[in-house]
Parts: structure tokens; sequence; C-alpha cells
């Protein structure tokens, strides 16, 4: 289990590495919050701890901008004692929990642990990137409301790309998880494939969430407007 700490108070953030490393977490720490989300948005972590009041960019807006990629990865937030405000807008912005400093260790690492057990219930239920929105029990997929109709080979395609939205997925893990095989990557039944579920997702005018990393695989996520 992999735990992202971002954290600019040096005192902290070591007594926090250290204290989850010795409960068997691996943690990387981030000391300032653009050097956090760029970690965040880099490595699949299973939860982030993340300090409210950070130079450079905010625990809020981290928070923001890692839903908005479509990142479900749950995010406990720690904030002053008197931040009653943030803690709010926090969990409003997706948050999944808070702790106010000081906090005991023992308290830290039982929502931690809460928040894994959650997520491991919750994962895989439903998925949300912009508009497009995937009940994955119902095997249900909406874009902009409206409903899409996807084959078994799309919907797998699209729950991968889904489960790792922002992050490039190889085209061997693709025709490994979808095809059940790892065939030759240079035949273009993965391209084609991909071809065939952007055209059912992008009807209407909506606006490409799969995008191509030449040579590499394929990425979901939403760049906005101007991609
Ligand atoms: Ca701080």
């Amino acid at each position: 289990m992999k735990i992202l700490v971002i954290e600019d108070e040096p005192k902290s953030a070591a007594f926090l590495q250290l204290g989850l490393t010795e409960a068997g977490f691996v943690v990387d720490t981030a000391t300032d919050g653009a050097q956090g989300l760029g970690a965040a948005r880099g490595t699949e972590y299973d939860l982030i701890i993340c300090d409210v009041m950070l130079p450079k960019r905010d625990g809020l807006s981290i928070v923001a901008e890692l839903r908005r990629l479509g990142r479900q990865t749950p995010l406990l937030l720690v904030t002053a004692r008197n931040q009653i405000d943030d803690r709010v807008r926090g969990l409003d912005l997706g948050a999944d929990d808070y702790l106010a400093k000081p906090f005991a260790f023992a308290e830290l690492l039982a929502r931690v642990r809460a928040l894994l057990r959650r997520a491991a219930i919750r994962a895989a239920d439903s998925y949300q990137v912009a508009d497009l929105y995937c009940d994955v029990r119902h095997r249900r997929v909406e874009r902009a409301g409206r409903r899409v109709d996807l084959t078994p080979r799309e919907f797998a395609l699209l729950l991968l790309l889904l489960e790792h939205a922002a992050e490039v997925v190889p085209r061997v893990l693709i025709t490994d998880r979808v095809w059940g095989m790892n065939f030759d990557s240079d035949t273009n039944v993965l391209d084609v494939q991909v071809r065939r579920l952007r055209s059912k997702l992008e009807i209407h005018g909506a606006r490409p969430l799969i995008h191509t990393v030449r040579g590499v695989g394929y990425v979901l996520e939403d760049r906005g407007l101007d991609a």
C-alpha cells in the first residue's frame, strides 16, 4: 500500500513518514503543493494525506484538480484546528475525510485504515471523468447524460482506462487485460478498437477524453476545452 504525504512542515512530514513506514506502508513525501500534485498525477497511490496550507498550491486546489481528473484516490486532508471552513470546502471538493492538527498518530492511522477499507469496497462501483459516467455494476455508460451502448470489449477497454484515469496505460497492458493475451502490439487491432470506442464517446460534439501517447499507449483524461 502506497501513501503520498503532502506536507511542507519538515517535522510533521518526517513524523508521518516514519510512523506510516513503521505501520507497513510505502511512503512518498512532497513538500509543496505543486510537487504534491505532480506526484499524485504521476503515480497511483492508494491514499493521499494532504495538508491544506501549502506553498505554491494549497491542499484544496489539489483535491479539486485530482477529482476533476477523475482520480478516485482516497484523500485525507489535514487542517489547522480553527479552519472549519476549509474542512467543509475540502469535503465538498471531494476529500474523503479530514483531521485537525495537532492529532495523535493512532488517530491518523485509524482514519487511514478506515479510508482504505472504504475504498476497497467502493472501488469499481462507478467512475466519472468530466461528463463521462460509468456505472460498473450495471455496465451502464453515459456521456453528458445520454446512454452510450458499448460492446463487451469496448466496455472492458473503457473500464481499464477509467481505472487508470490520467495515467498512460501501456498497449501491452491493454491487450493483456482486454483480449486476455499479449498479441503483437504492432497489430492495429487495438487502434481500431480505440477508434470505435472514441467515436461512440465523442458523439454530439463531446470533447475527446481518450488520448494517444504515440508508441506507448493511451490515456483517458479531461484536458479541457482546447484538447
Ligand atoms: Ca502547512
